[in-house]
């Protein structure tokens, strides 16, 4: 069996490794639809368990991933091992050392309008080769949601990079899904407060 059920969520038992792999396939494939990657990590297993729009948007989702030790813990002792924890952090930046071999083009929405435009100028120059197409800070307001929406669909990023939050950015993703036009899509978490430093 290719996965462990924990919390009634079946998550795929790949390591880090195999995950960027993956990805790495869909980003150099010509898919029609957006692929949504969800490190699902204890808040999102939690509030899956009452809420059914949560629970189907992770079930919708292109890969999930066991972001938290404890779903790792809870497989391994029934003995069906997940490998490893694989973060949005981590995941992130594989993603970027990948792109920056092969020049992918990353859109980075959130954080707060400077830690977004440091964690840029930090990405800049870590990964020279990464095609920074666009940035958005993540305190927008519903009136201006829309226009970045457009922006990124005009992008078409090969990576959309939301840090908004879980499970926030999960739902922002999956609302958009069809309109924002990228390869694939990520929630991040604070990942990009800590690139910033
Ligand atoms: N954030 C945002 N817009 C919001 C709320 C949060 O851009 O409306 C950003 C926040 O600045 C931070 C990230 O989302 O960069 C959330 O980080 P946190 O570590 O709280 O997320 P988690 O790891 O819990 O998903």
């Amino acid at each position: 069996n290719q996965y462990a059920k924990v919390m009634g969520i079946p998550f795929p038992k790949i390591t880090l490794d195999r995950t960027v792999e993956l990805l790495s396939q869909v980003i150099e494939q010509k898919r029609p639809e957006l692929f949504h990657v969800i490190t699902v990590n204890p808040e999102i297993t939690m509030a899956c368990q009452k809420d059914e729009s949560l629970r189907s948007i992770v079930d919708e989702a292109g890969l999930i991933t066991a972001d938290g030790i404890g779903i790792v813990m809870v497989s391994r002792i029934r003995g069906g091992g997940i490998p490893e924890r694989v973060t949005g952090y981590d995941t992130l930046l594989r993603l970027l050392h990948n792109g920056n071999e092969k020049g992918w083009s990353f859109y980075f929405l959130g954080a707060d309008a400077a830690t977004n435009e440091k964690c840029c100028d930090v990405i800049s120059v870590k990964y020279p080769n990464v095609n920074i197409a666009g940035r958005h800070h993540g305190y927008f307001t519903p009136d201006n949601e829309g226009a970045i929406v457009e922006e990124i669909a005009g992008l078409k990023p090969d990576v959309l990079v939301v840090a908004l939050g879980a499970p926030y950015a999960e739902r922002w993703i999956h609302q958009y899904k069809g309109r924002l036009g990228a390869k694939i899509a990520i929630g991040v978490g604070g990942s990009l407060d800590v690139i910033a430093g």
